[in-house]
């Protein structure tokens, strides 16, 4: 085999479906949220991003900034190990207190991204318990998907959001089996909302545990913000809670937040955790400060929905196809992978506004779209200007204006 072709060849597929991804390069600016500079062909352009996961402009919070300055001058840039091994550093513990007391849990476990957080806690339960069964959302996150895969436990995939499919799919099995029943809360492609008490009611049912993801809810639903299981008033019928410290938190890693046992015993038997260095001091000191301002500010999630509804309100007005989304997240159907494209590319290039096109397979084919993600640090003009720019981006483009589109799939 002439390896190298084959790379090439398969490269040149992609691009050819309109498909290959260009990364944005960008330098982001301290004390300029959302601003950020973007390096492209050879010079360097202000652009305003609205697509960032940093969805509060934690990233950047004078707190968040202070305690890894001081970890840093204190503890040095890495952990020196894995968890076992040296690589325990207090802040380490002090963060892991701050998650479970912050998710109303006993214990949590820190991972080094939310995506290990996933994949190591579903494969290590879904094979270490005897005969466990799992059941999944159909559009569960690829890190969900693949720590099920690795787990090599009999899976079943129920309808989006569909409660009743789950109960036809946990009917076939006696009450004794084990089961694990996993879902987001947070879905962040079409910004749409699990019905947690409904899954709850059906799994506590049939006697099943329940994970739910709450990467995209973290830091931003319920009174302190742990998620919507907060908001729902339903954290202590989730028997895992998983989410990241790498979007609303601003930093990086990812957790689980659960009972004392559970937690224990994925510690112990988890490779991605065992085998793995730990978080540097500085990432974990940074978040931990992040989730104390987070705890005790609603007004910045108040402004965060704020800014998502008036956005929504905005770009509908105008006939911009806003999908019907829930939450924060602001998602416009183009459905087309070379018109969202270059959609993306006149809003940077000509109006120095950064939104990434969404495509397969992040999304399904046909459903390809810009996915908007204001923030309490996105100004009024700002926004003026971004709504402008869309307009007349759909004018130049003649983009379909018809209202409502469905879709799947996340990133
Ligand atoms: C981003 C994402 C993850 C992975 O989290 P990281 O900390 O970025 O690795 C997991 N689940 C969902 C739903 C996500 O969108």
């Amino acid at each position: 085999m002439d390896y190298q072709h084959y790379f090439a060849k398969r490269i040149s597929d992609l691009k050819s479906e309109g498909r290959y991804r260009i990364f944005a390069d960008l330098e982001r600016q301290c004390g300029r949220f959302p601003v950020a500079l973007n390096h492209r062909d050879g010079k360097v352009h202000e652009v305003v991003v609205w697509c960032s996961n940093d969805y509060l402009g934690m990233g950047q919070h004078p707190e968040v900034l202070a305690a890894a300055h001081e970890a840093i001058d204190r503890c040095g840039a890495g952990a020196g190990g894995t968890r076992n091994i040296s690589g325990t550093n207090h802040y380490h513990v002090l963060l892991e207190q701050e998650l479970a007391a912050w998710n109303a849990k006993e214990a949590a476990l820190l991972f080094t991204s939310g995506y290990v957080a996933n994949q190591t806690a579903l494969s290590t339960l879904g094979s270490t318990i005897p005969g466990c069964v799992i059941f999944s959302d159909e559009l569960n996150h690829n890190s969900m998907i693949e720590g099920i895969r690795q787990s090599r436990a009999p899976k079943h995939i129920f309808r989006h959001n569909d409660p009743e499919s789950l109960d036809e799919a946990l009917s076939a099995y006696p009450k004794e089996t084990p089961k694990l029943v996993v879902f987001e809360s947070v879905y962040s492609m079409d910004g749409d909302i699990a019905p947690l008490s409904a899954l709850c009611d059906v799994a506590e049912a049939h006697n099943a545990m329940t994970f739910v993801d709450e990467v995209h809810a973290a830091g931003m639903y319920g009174a302190e913000g742990s998620g919507v299981s907060e908001r729902d008033g339903v954290r202590h019928r989730m028997t895992v809670i998983q989410a990241t410290l790498a979007k609303a938190i601003g930093v990086v890693g990812g957790y689980i937040a659960a009972s004392s046992s559970l937690v224990d015993y994925v510690r112990s038997f988890g490779p991605g955790f065992i085998f793995s260095s730990s978080l540097p001091p500085m990432v974990a000191a940074a978040a931990l400060a992040s989730i104390k301002v987070l705890r005790r500010s609603p007004e910045i999630r108040e402004r965060h929905q704020e800014r998502a509804a008036t956005l929504k309100r905005r770009l509908t007005e105008l006939s911009i196809p806003v999908m019907d989304s829930v939450s924060h997240i602001v998602p416009v159907m183009v459905g087309n992978a070379a018109l969202c494209k270059q959609a993306s590319d006149l809003l940077l290039k000509k109006h120095g506004i950064y939104v990434q096109p969404i495509n397969y397979p992040t999304v399904p084919v046909n459903t390809e779209r810009l996915r908007i993600t204001p923030t309490p640090l996105h100004t009024d003009e700002m926004m003026d200007h971004l709504v402008k720019s869309i307009a007349s981006v759909w004018d130049e483009l003649d983009l379909h204006k018809a209202h409502h589109a469905k879709s799947a799939a996340a990133e």
